[in-house]
Protein backbone atom coordinates (compact mmCIF):
# COMPACT_ATOMS: atom_id res chain seq x y z
CA UNK A 1 0.00 0.00 0.00
CA UNK A 2 2.61 2.45 -0.73
CA UNK A 3 1.08 5.89 -0.22
CA UNK A 4 2.08 9.56 -0.62
CA UNK A 5 1.17 10.22 3.55
CA UNK A 6 1.48 8.40 6.73
CA UNK A 7 -2.16 9.17 8.49
CA UNK A 8 -2.72 8.43 11.83
CA UNK A 9 -3.29 4.81 12.30
CA UNK A 10 -0.76 4.52 9.72
CA UNK A 11 1.85 5.87 12.59
CA UNK A 12 0.40 3.90 15.06
CA UNK A 13 1.47 1.12 12.76
CA UNK A 14 4.64 2.32 12.63
CA UNK A 15 5.37 2.15 16.18
CA UNK A 16 4.03 -0.95 16.81
CA UNK A 17 6.16 -2.32 14.32
CA UNK A 18 9.06 -0.89 15.70
CA UNK A 19 8.36 -2.79 19.11
CA UNK A 20 8.43 -6.03 16.83
CA UNK A 21 11.36 -5.15 15.45
CA UNK A 22 13.36 -4.18 18.48
CA UNK A 23 12.56 -7.52 19.78
CA UNK A 24 13.43 -9.47 16.72
CA UNK A 25 16.88 -7.51 16.61
CA UNK A 26 17.41 -7.33 20.90
CA UNK A 27 20.41 -9.99 20.45
CA UNK A 28 22.04 -8.48 17.90
CA UNK A 29 21.86 -4.71 19.44
CA UNK A 30 23.00 -5.77 22.87
CA UNK A 31 25.68 -7.74 20.93
CA UNK A 32 26.51 -4.54 19.21
CA UNK A 33 26.83 -2.39 22.52
CA UNK A 34 28.61 -4.89 24.19
CA UNK A 35 31.34 -4.73 21.98
CA UNK A 36 31.73 -0.62 22.26
CA UNK A 37 29.45 -0.03 25.31
CA UNK A 38 27.63 -1.99 28.36
CA UNK A 39 25.83 -4.34 26.48
CA UNK A 40 21.91 -3.21 27.07
CA UNK A 41 20.59 -1.37 23.84
CA UNK A 42 18.89 -3.85 22.85
CA UNK A 43 17.07 -4.34 26.09
CA UNK A 44 16.44 -0.82 26.29
CA UNK A 45 15.06 -0.25 23.34
CA UNK A 46 12.80 -3.10 23.95
CA UNK A 47 11.56 -1.75 27.23
CA UNK A 48 11.04 1.57 25.45
CA UNK A 49 8.77 0.25 22.46
CA UNK A 50 6.57 -1.69 25.03
CA UNK A 51 5.76 1.10 26.95
CA UNK A 52 5.69 3.22 23.95
CA UNK A 53 2.88 0.47 22.75
CA UNK A 54 1.25 0.65 26.17
CA UNK A 55 1.00 4.32 25.95
CA UNK A 56 -0.34 4.94 22.41
CA UNK A 57 -3.06 2.53 23.11
CA UNK A 58 -4.29 4.70 25.60
CA UNK A 59 -4.77 7.69 23.74
CA UNK A 60 -7.97 8.94 22.40
CA UNK A 61 -8.38 10.68 18.94
CA UNK A 62 -4.66 11.57 19.00
CA UNK A 63 -2.80 13.26 16.00
CA UNK A 64 0.58 12.93 14.63
CA UNK A 65 2.06 15.70 17.33
CA UNK A 66 0.65 13.83 20.10
CA UNK A 67 1.83 10.47 18.92
CA UNK A 68 4.96 11.37 18.41
CA UNK A 69 5.27 13.66 21.57
CA UNK A 70 3.74 10.38 23.34
CA UNK A 71 6.80 8.02 21.84
CA UNK A 72 9.23 10.41 22.82
CA UNK A 73 8.05 10.96 26.91
CA UNK A 74 7.85 7.20 26.49
CA UNK A 75 11.79 6.14 25.63
CA UNK A 76 12.79 9.42 28.08
CA UNK A 77 11.37 7.43 30.91
CA UNK A 78 11.82 3.70 30.16
CA UNK A 79 15.56 3.65 28.06
CA UNK A 80 18.03 3.87 29.89
CA UNK A 81 21.50 5.00 28.96
CA UNK A 82 22.65 7.99 26.38
CA UNK A 83 19.78 6.35 23.66
CA UNK A 84 16.73 7.13 26.08
CA UNK A 85 17.34 10.75 26.14
CA UNK A 86 18.58 10.70 22.88
CA UNK A 87 15.74 9.23 21.45
CA UNK A 88 13.62 11.14 23.89
CA UNK A 89 14.55 14.00 22.26
CA UNK A 90 14.20 12.64 18.55
CA UNK A 91 10.22 12.32 18.85
CA UNK A 92 9.33 14.86 21.67
CA UNK A 93 11.17 17.50 19.07
CA UNK A 94 10.22 15.76 16.14
CA UNK A 95 6.36 16.11 17.20
CA UNK A 96 6.27 20.39 17.09
CA UNK A 97 6.37 20.75 13.60
CA UNK A 98 3.28 18.16 13.01
CA UNK A 99 1.19 19.68 16.07
CA UNK A 100 -2.10 19.04 15.26
CA UNK A 101 -1.63 17.06 11.90
CA UNK A 102 -3.39 14.62 11.26
CA UNK A 103 -0.84 13.34 7.97
CA UNK A 104 2.60 13.64 7.61
CA UNK A 105 3.42 14.40 3.68
CA UNK A 106 7.05 14.82 2.41
CA UNK A 107 7.70 18.24 3.64
CA UNK A 108 5.99 17.29 6.96
CA UNK A 109 8.52 14.44 7.17
CA UNK A 110 11.78 16.44 6.17
CA UNK A 111 10.46 19.05 8.90
CA UNK A 112 10.21 16.10 11.90
CA UNK A 113 12.96 14.64 10.96
CA UNK A 114 15.19 17.10 10.96
CA UNK A 115 13.58 19.14 14.03
CA UNK A 116 14.53 14.90 15.71
CA UNK A 117 18.41 15.81 14.83
CA UNK A 118 18.63 18.71 16.45
CA UNK A 119 16.89 17.57 19.23
CA UNK A 120 19.46 14.84 19.81
CA UNK A 121 22.36 16.70 18.88
CA UNK A 122 21.25 19.92 21.28
CA UNK A 123 21.45 17.00 24.04
CA UNK A 124 23.81 14.44 22.30
CA UNK A 125 26.94 17.33 23.23
CA UNK A 126 26.23 18.42 19.83
CA UNK A 127 27.16 15.37 17.99
CA UNK A 128 28.18 15.75 14.09
CA UNK A 129 28.52 13.15 11.44
CA UNK A 130 31.40 11.03 12.03
CA UNK A 131 31.47 10.45 15.72
CA UNK A 132 30.35 7.42 15.59
CA UNK A 133 26.42 7.99 16.86
CA UNK A 134 22.92 7.79 15.87
CA UNK A 135 24.03 11.07 14.28
CA UNK A 136 25.96 9.12 11.43
CA UNK A 137 22.38 7.32 10.12
CA UNK A 138 19.97 9.83 10.78
CA UNK A 139 22.07 13.34 9.35
CA UNK A 140 22.14 11.86 5.61
CA UNK A 141 18.62 10.39 6.15
CA UNK A 142 17.45 13.70 6.83
CA UNK A 143 19.28 15.02 4.13
CA UNK A 144 18.09 12.78 1.55
CA UNK A 145 14.47 13.57 2.30
CA UNK A 146 14.86 17.54 2.18
CA UNK A 147 16.61 17.27 -0.76
CA UNK A 148 13.01 15.34 -2.23
CA UNK A 149 11.41 18.04 -0.97
CA UNK A 150 10.90 19.95 -4.37
CA UNK A 151 11.30 17.25 -6.79
CA UNK A 152 8.11 16.55 -7.84
CA UNK A 153 8.85 13.35 -9.53
CA UNK A 154 10.44 12.11 -5.93
CA UNK A 155 7.34 10.53 -4.51
CA UNK A 156 7.01 10.45 -0.39
CA UNK A 157 7.76 6.71 -0.80
CA UNK A 158 10.86 7.46 -3.17
CA UNK A 159 12.43 10.05 -0.50
CA UNK A 160 11.48 7.40 2.58
CA UNK A 161 13.52 4.35 0.45
CA UNK A 162 16.27 7.38 -0.18
CA UNK A 163 16.30 8.07 3.60
CA UNK A 164 16.33 4.34 4.39
CA UNK A 165 19.01 3.73 2.48
CA UNK A 166 21.34 6.54 3.25
CA UNK A 167 20.75 5.60 6.78
CA UNK A 168 22.40 2.08 6.26
CA UNK A 169 25.28 3.75 4.28
CA UNK A 170 25.64 6.14 7.41
CA UNK A 171 25.38 3.14 10.10
CA UNK A 172 27.44 1.22 7.86
CA UNK A 173 30.44 4.00 8.10
CA UNK A 174 30.70 4.05 11.90
CA UNK A 175 32.57 0.42 11.77
CA UNK A 176 35.93 2.58 10.82
CA UNK A 177 35.28 5.19 12.68
CA UNK A 178 36.84 6.21 16.54
CA UNK A 179 33.73 6.79 18.60
CA UNK A 180 33.87 10.48 20.02
CA UNK A 181 30.84 11.03 22.58
CA UNK A 182 29.02 8.61 24.72
CA UNK A 183 30.77 5.65 26.71
CA UNK A 184 31.87 4.24 23.31
CA UNK A 185 34.33 7.04 23.24
CA UNK A 186 36.28 5.90 26.46
CA UNK A 187 37.64 2.69 24.00
CA UNK A 188 39.26 5.48 22.05
CA UNK A 189 40.96 3.40 18.95
CA UNK A 190 39.56 0.05 20.67
CA UNK A 191 36.07 1.32 19.18
CA UNK A 192 37.41 1.57 15.97
CA UNK A 193 35.72 -2.09 13.73
CA UNK A 194 32.73 -2.21 15.64
CA UNK A 195 29.26 -0.79 14.16
CA UNK A 196 27.78 1.48 16.52
CA UNK A 197 24.43 0.59 18.31
CA UNK A 198 22.87 3.80 17.70
CA UNK A 199 23.05 4.29 14.31
CA UNK A 200 21.95 0.55 13.87
CA UNK A 201 19.07 1.17 15.38
CA UNK A 202 18.08 4.32 14.17
CA UNK A 203 18.69 2.87 10.84
CA UNK A 204 16.28 -0.19 11.78
CA UNK A 205 13.25 2.63 12.55
CA UNK A 206 13.55 4.16 9.76
CA UNK A 207 13.27 1.03 7.65
CA UNK A 208 10.40 -0.08 9.89
CA UNK A 209 8.63 3.15 8.57
CA UNK A 210 9.35 1.73 5.14
CA UNK A 211 8.63 -1.52 5.32
CA UNK A 212 5.16 -1.23 7.41
CA UNK A 213 4.07 1.26 4.47
CA UNK A 214 4.95 -1.20 2.12
CA UNK A 215 2.49 -3.51 4.29
CA UNK A 216 5.27 -5.21 6.16
CA UNK A 217 6.30 -5.29 9.68
CA UNK A 218 10.38 -4.65 9.53
CA UNK A 219 14.06 -6.52 8.97
CA UNK A 220 15.37 -9.06 11.57
CA UNK A 221 19.59 -9.18 11.39
CA UNK A 222 20.07 -12.79 11.19
CA UNK A 223 23.38 -12.73 10.07
CA UNK A 224 26.68 -10.32 11.14
CA UNK A 225 30.09 -10.21 10.61
CA UNK A 226 32.74 -10.01 13.41
CA UNK A 227 32.64 -5.80 13.11
CA UNK A 228 28.81 -5.95 13.85
CA UNK A 229 28.11 -5.31 9.89
CA UNK A 230 24.88 -7.12 8.86
CA UNK A 231 25.41 -9.71 6.48
CA UNK A 232 21.98 -11.27 6.38
CA UNK A 233 18.66 -9.24 7.21
CA UNK A 234 14.92 -11.23 6.77
CA UNK A 235 11.41 -9.85 6.99
CA UNK A 236 9.99 -10.75 10.13
MG1 LIG B 1 24.34 0.87 26.37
Amino acid sequence: MPTDEITVNLLLKIMNNSLEVMKANEKYLTHLDAEIGDADHGINMVRGFSLVKNRLSSLTNPNIGTILNTVGMSLLESVGGAAGPLYGMFYIKGSEPTRGKTEINKKDLAALLEAGLKGIQTIGGGAVPGEKTMVDALDPAVKAVKESINNDGITFMMALEKATEAAKEGMKKTIPLIAKKGRASYLGERSIGHQDPGATSSYLLLQTMLDTLNGKIGLEVTKFGTDGSIIEEMYI
